[in-house]
């Protein structure tokens, strides 16, 4: 049996639908929702991915105003710029593209944007809130995993689920959502410290995979009808993969997200809501 395809590309245009009709509704009372992106260096994978986010951007409706900095700019440099940003009523949302090159402090960065302006969810104040489940702004990729498995219907209460990954980015916030009151699935997140990923795997009624291995979880590590979520993207000779070995692990996954095609559009649509959200809450 071949497993459902859980297809990102149509959950993500069915949340862009969703985020027109709200950016239409802002602008009948004269707001239109601002999205700065800041992109620095010339990574070509972060070039690729704020390109995509300014396309939706405009697509929706939202204004899209975007600064890149050069790879040798400095700390400062970065932060005057969030602080410009922040200052700004023409900005709802604020993204800044992460890796940041070189010795910049991906963190401090993080935690000097408003907190009210954080369209990626991950200032410490709106983790703390989602810790509380009380946030409004959740981590991108994250929302989007869940928004997935609620389009099709995949009730996580009372469910397994294991989380491989624990990162801030996706394993833990994705942890905290899984784990909620109300959403009540039994969560064990997994790490490079986890003897036999394997075998913790198979007890997943869903398994989500947030790592950067290629091909780390095969059949052996999915129980029979589980539903699989893929979200690495890794960039090989044969192109773009995600973690699960997709060919084999379909053969025995109830269900299962493509890469490409699977998590990645959901984030970029998630940013847009965050950011709509955002645009919301600055009217009242
Ligand atoms: P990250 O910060 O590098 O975290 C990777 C996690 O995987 C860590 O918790 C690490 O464990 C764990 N890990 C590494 N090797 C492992 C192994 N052999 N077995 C078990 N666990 C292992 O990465 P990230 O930012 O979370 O991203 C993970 C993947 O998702 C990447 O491929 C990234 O490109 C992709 N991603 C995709 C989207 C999307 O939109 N689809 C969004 C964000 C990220 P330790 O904590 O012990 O080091």
């Amino acid at each position: 049996m071949s497993a459902r395809i859980l297809d990102g590309r149509e959950v993500a245009e069915a949340v862009r639908a969703e985020v027109a009709e709200r950016v239409a509704a802002l602008a009948k009372q004269g707001k239109v929702p601002g999205l700065a992106t800041v992109l620095v260096g010339d990574d070509p994978a972060s070039h690729v991915y704020v390109r995509s986010k300014r396309r939706l951007a405009e697509k929706v409706g939202i204004n899209s105003l975007h600064f890149e900095l050069d790879t040798d700019a400095t700390q400062d440099e970065v932060e005057s710029l969030v602080l410009r940003l922040n200052a700004d009523p023409a900005v709802d949302g604020i993204l800044v593209q992460l890796p940041l090159p070189g010795d910049l402090d991906d963190k401090r960065v993080t935690s000097l944007i408003d907190p009210n302006k954080d369209a990626d969810g991950l200032h410490p104040y709106n983790l703390g809130l989602l810790a509380l489940e009380r946030a409004v702004l959740v981590p991108c990729t994250p929302q989007g995993v869940m928004r997935i498995l609620s389009h099709y219907g995949i009730n996580p209460t009372g469910m397994r689920a294991v989380i491989v990954g624990r990162s801030f980015l996706v394993g833990r916030p994705l942890s905290m959502l899984l784990a909620a009151k109300g959403t009540d699935a039994t969560v064990t997140t997994a790490h490079s410290r986890t003897p036999d990923i394997a075998a913790v795997a198979r007890e997943a009624d869903i398994l989500v995979a947030a790592v950067g291995v290629p091909g780390l979880i095969g059949r052996d590590a999915v129980k029979p009808g589980a539903t699989v979520i893929d979200v690495g993207i890794n960039r090989t000779e044969q192109g773009l993969v995600g973690d699960v070995a997709f060919d084999e692990v379909r053969e025995v996954a109830g269900a299962i997200t493509p890469v490409p095609g699977g998590v990645g559009p959901m984030t970029v649509a998630m940013l847009m809501r965050n950011t709509v959200a955002a645009a919301e809450r600055s009217m009242g």
